[in-house]
């Protein structure tokens, strides 16, 4: 990933008929966890109409508490993958928590007839799950999103994304998600999005922003924008290539991270704040 001294190779992948590199820009607007199938027909519908291809899925959510909902798992992949063939999603950002889910993932695919792509999520509890890392590595299906681990160094998660390469995966996309601080921080986590040119400069890999896990909340800022837009603008002014992002039909229903999600009525907005920050950029 740029880390090795004989590494010379391209920075970017080609995955599903999309380009991911540290020139491209891809949003992943969706679920952080799968509920219903209405709601994800109601996601995957919204994208469409307003022309967006990649999406986030949750189907197994690592959770802080045994006692809180811990994802439909394989229950709900073919309908997810179903539904995302018919509402022309190319690629679903999933997380796993466990090999077994890519043997789970790829036969659901399979048995629904391959109709979208999908990238595996390291989530930032397991950054530094190097057996699980290693797995995922070997495998060069499916290309991998790696969140930074959020009590490590930079460089400790840097190397974690290289344990992916070392075992021949280099399709690897680093995510920035928020730093947990003791300093009583407004928002869930700290911010880090000022490290989006640090990553780029450090590696080859292109660099993915979480607004929504860094600042937990619909806090609004006086100028009556949501600190989540604001971030995510500063993100991709910093240069981000993937914005992984939180949004649901009905927040208040949603099992996991319901504070965060944006509404399907905001995601025109977020879409053009987006692109005018991009023209910053
Ligand atoms: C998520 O993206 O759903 C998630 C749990 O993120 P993180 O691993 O960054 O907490």
């Amino acid at each position: 990933l740029g880390r090795h001294k004989d590494d010379q190779r391209l920075s970017y992948f080609d995955y599903n008929g999309l380009r991911f590199g540290q020139d491209t820009l891809h949003v992943f607007a969706g679920l952080c966890a799968v509920d219903t199938r209405e709601h994800v027909e109601m996601m995957m519908r919204a994208l469409r109409d307003h022309g967006q291809v990649c999406t986030r899925m949750g189907a197994y959510k690592p959770r802080t508490s045994p006692y809180s909902f811990q994802g439909h798992g394989k229950a709900c992949l073919p309908y997810v993958f179903e539904l995302a063939g018919k509402y022309g999603i190319k690629v679903i950002a999933m997380e796993i928590t466990h090999e077994d889910h890519i043997d789970q993932i790829r036969e659901a695919l399979h048995m629904t007839g391959n109709p979208t792509g999908v990238m595996l999520q390291i989530g930032t509890r397991n950054a530094q799950n190097f057996e699980l890392l290693k797995a995922v590595g070997r495998q060069q299906e499916f290309p991998v999103l790696f969140k930074r681990g959020f009590g490590i160094t930079l460089d400790e998660s840097l190397n974690a994304a290289e344990y992916l390469a070392s075992e021949g995966n280099r399709k690897v996309i680093f995510g920035l998600r928020g730093m947990k601080t003791n300093m009583g921080d407004p928002h869930r986590n700290f911010v880090d999005f000022s490290h989006v040119p640090v990553v780029k400069r450090l590696t080859r890999m292109p660099v993915c922003i979480d607004p929504s896990h860094s600042v937990g909340s619909r806090a609004m800022a006086p100028d009556g924008l949501l600190d989540i837009m604001h971030v995510t603008a500063q993100g991709v002014i910093a240069g981000a290539n993937m914005i992984l992002v939180d949004f649901h039909p009905e927040p208040s229903k949603a099992l996991v991270d319901g504070p965060q999600a944006l509404t399907l009525a905001e995601l025109p907005y977020f879409l053009e704040d987006v692109r005018i920050a991009r023209e910053a950029y």
